[in-house]
This record gives C-alpha cells, structure tokens and sequence, in this order.
C-alpha cells in the first residue's frame, strides 16, 4: 500500500513524505514514491498522516465488570479514538495478579480486541516472586499506593521496597500516586468536594516515598496520572539528580478542573481528582517534563455514577476523545503535533518496551491514522462506543477528524465505521 500526498507527523515535526507499507509494516519512507503495479494507494491530500496512538492507561473491565466494558466495546472506541495499541490495567475483579489471571485476561482479549494490546500485573504484598516470573509478558507492574476502583492496594513500606528491589531494571513500575493514610484521614472528614477529599498532600506525600525508594533501588519509575504543580516539581527535581523516573498525565487533567467537577457531580468524580485552575495550568508550564498522555479510561455506567457522591464510583472514559482533544489543542497553538506524537506514540513505546510500535519508521507496524485537521465538530455522548454511553466532554467543540484508521497495514475504522473483526488485535508483548 502507499499512502501518499499527506503530510507525515513526526516527533520531529509535520512534513511530506510519502509511506509504503508491505506485510503489516512500513518498508519505505520518501518524498517521492511511485506506486507499483497492482498496489493499493490512498491519497492523502489534506491530511495529516498520524502514527497510531499507544494508550498506556485503560480499564477495559474484563473479566468482571463487562456491563460497563469489555474487550470488543473498549478496543472499538479506542479504534474510533485513533488508538491503535492499548496497555490494560490489572485492577479488574478478579485483579490480575498471578501468571493465571494473566492468561486468562490474555484469553479473553485474543478473541475480541480490534487494536493491539498489553497488560500490566497488579502488585500485592505476596507477589513479588511472581512479578518478578511474568515481567517480560507485562508492559509494567502497577502499584496501587492508595484505593481507587479495585481491590489492590500496596501501602506498607516493606512490600513496596521488595517490589522495587526485585522487578528488572528495564521494566518500570507505574503507581498510582495517593497516600491511603493521608486519604482516610481526609475522607473521614466526610467532606463532598472530591479534590478535598482527595487532596493534593496525599499524591505529594506517595509520590515522595516512590521517589525515594525508585532512587535507592535504582529501578525505574512511571507516575500514573500526574494533576498537581508540586508532583511535577518533584519529578522535574528527581530527573535532574539522574532518578529513573517518566511520568504521565491524562487529558481529563489536562482540559477540565475541580469547576468541570462541580458542574458534572459524581461524572466528573476520578482518582486523582480534577485540581484547582493553578493545577491545571502547571501541566502545561511543565509540558516539557511529562513524557506520556494517557487517558485512564475508565468507564462506569449512569446508574453507577447517579449513585449518592459516596457510593458513586470513581472515574471516566477517555480512549475516543484523546485524540480530538490534543489534535484541537494543537490547532490552538497549545502544543506542537510533534509533542502530541512523543508523549502518545514515541514515548509510551520505549518506556513500555513495544518494540514494533512507536513511529512511523522504516520496519515497525504500518499503524496509521488519517486525520482531516480542517473539520470542526461537537463531541457528543452519542459518538462513543464506549458501553458506558457517555463523556465528560460532551457539547466540547473539536477541530480534527479522525478518518482513516490502519492496524498492521489493514484498515480497521473507516469514515466512522469499524470494520475489524473481533480478535483482529494482537498481543505486542510475549505470551504467557
Ligand atoms: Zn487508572
């Protein structure tokens, strides 16, 4: 296949070049290319010609919560999103924390996935041996430091510290950032504003500790959805004293703040909470410091979420809108297109070790996403192929659509249609 007439977006920066693919993977890069006898060629004049986006943050629920999400619903949206390559979370019922469970999400996933995918493994205070047994199966360990949606949860030092001392040097460890000490004592406080109840001290104090201990054991650290000034300001200090450490944050974070909580009530309720304007505002003054957006995709139902603040689950979908979101951002003049592609593309791929992802270079995966920038429409709950039906960024006006997307040289999504079958995505890292 050639795409050609389109202008390629690297981390570089746009420019034209011409792209030729061949058994799932792109076998040329040039200004000028011509095509072959009987080759297929999509012409992409006016478009931009993205890399497939790696969403290195999702809860796709399965096994256990499939009324909210499953494999094929998670993947469709992520595929209407741009996202090519998803890395799922293991706070799932039951978590995936054992070689057992591992396969058995694995099972699950090869028969209905659309994109790519990779799992994480839960960390527990027993499993550390076996963590240590599947790593090169998992992109990351996730540590829980504090509750959220799920059931693990890691918050004494001593299992902590053995998790960190024994996963190998090259796979990092992501945590989720919130001090379960400090979290009761302020939810204890029965307070209703959620960025109270779940202030930024505790994601301040976990973060210091997950520091400290990435720098003793030298292991490398990824930082789950960043949302406060100081956070950054401790990552941005520990880079530059040579600790290990990549940090990430979502668009949730990056667009709306604890005003958009207070309109949305419990459907703008997620762990870490939406922060204050001053918040919001240091992710974009640090830019340069965060190396991966992710979207913590996590889908809860309206019956769910109408729940008392109390009972309401926490969370929001995010897969399908990464995209439109950054893309509109760009448009602004918020961010280079070639930012948007290190932090969702370049980046994830090296810190999580996929390595036929990542670019769009001579040998990796043909994943392409054709975008036509000039077209202006309204996020609507409607368009989501989410199970949970709706979006926090609903009635949002965006400037970019998503036309075309490619997987491995196939296309998969097409004007708005899905056309790859269940089980179509593959696996990015070693079996279990
Ligand atoms: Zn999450």
């Amino acid at each position: 296949m050639l795409i050609c007439n389109g202008l390629v977006v690297l981390a570089e920066g746009p420019i034209r070049l011409n792209i030729r693919t061949h058994d799932e993977k792109i076998v040329e890069l040039a200004e000028n290319l011509t095509s072959e006898q009987g080759e297929r060629v999509v012409d992409a004049t006016g478009r931009l010609v993205l890399p497939g986006f790696i969403d290195s943050h999702v809860h796709f629920r399965e096994p256990g919560d499939t009324h909210k999400e499953d494999f094929f619903s998670g993947t469709q949206a992520a595929l209407a999103g741009g996202v090519t390559t998803i890395l799922d979370m293991p706070n799932t019922q039951p978590p995936t924390d054992s070689r057992d469970r591992l396969a058995e999400k694995a099972a699950l996933a090869s028969t209905k996935a659309v994109v790519d995918y990779g799992f994480y493994l839960g960390a527990t205070d027993s499993n550390v041996e076996e963590a240590l047994s599947v790593s090169d199966q998992v992109a990351a360990l996730k540590l829980y430091m504090g509750s959220s949606t799920g059931s693990l949860l890691v918050t004494e030092f001593t299992p902590m510290y053995r998790h960190f001392s024994a996963f190998p040097l090259h796979k990092p460890i992501v945590i989720h950032a919130e001090d379960e000490q400090s979290l009761k004592y302020f939810g204890a406080l029965g307070l209703k504003d959620h960025n109270q109840s779940r202030p930024p001290i505790s994601a301040q104090i976990a973060l210091s500790r997950a520091l400290a201990i990435a720098e003793k054991t030298g292991r490398a650290l990824h930082v789950a959805h960043t949302t406060t000034a100081r956070e950054l300001e401790l990552i941005q200090e520990a880079k530059q004293k040579g600790v290990h450490v990549t940090c990430e944050v979502t668009p949730l974070h990056l667009f709306l703040t604890e005003d958009d909580q207070h309109r949305l009530g419990n459907f703008g309720k997620v762990n870490p909470p939406l922060r204050a304007e001053s918040d919001q505002k240091a992710l974009w003054t640090y830019f340069d410091t965060i190396d991966t957006i992710a979207t913590d995709h996590a889908p809860h139902t309206r019956e769910e979420k109408n729940q008392p603040y109390e009972k309401a689950p926490s969370g929001m979908p995010g897969v399908q809108t990464m995209l439109p979101l950054l893309l509109t951002a760009a448009s602004e003049g918020k961010v280079a297109p070639g930012e948007i592609v290190k932090r969702c593309v370049v980046h994830p791929a090296r810190i999580f070790g996929l390595k036929t992802k990542g670019a769009l270079e001579i040998g990796k995966d043909a994943d392409i996403v054709l975008v036509n920038p000039n077209v202006e429409y309204e996020l609507t709950n409607e368009q989501m192929l989410s199970k949970c039906g709706w979006t926090p960024f609903a009635g949002k006006k965006v400037k970019g659509k998503i036309e075309q997307v490619f997987i491995r040289g196939s296309l998969a999504y097409d004007q708005g249609v899905c056309l790859a079958e269940p089980g179509s995505g593959k696996p990015v890292l070693k079996q279990v």
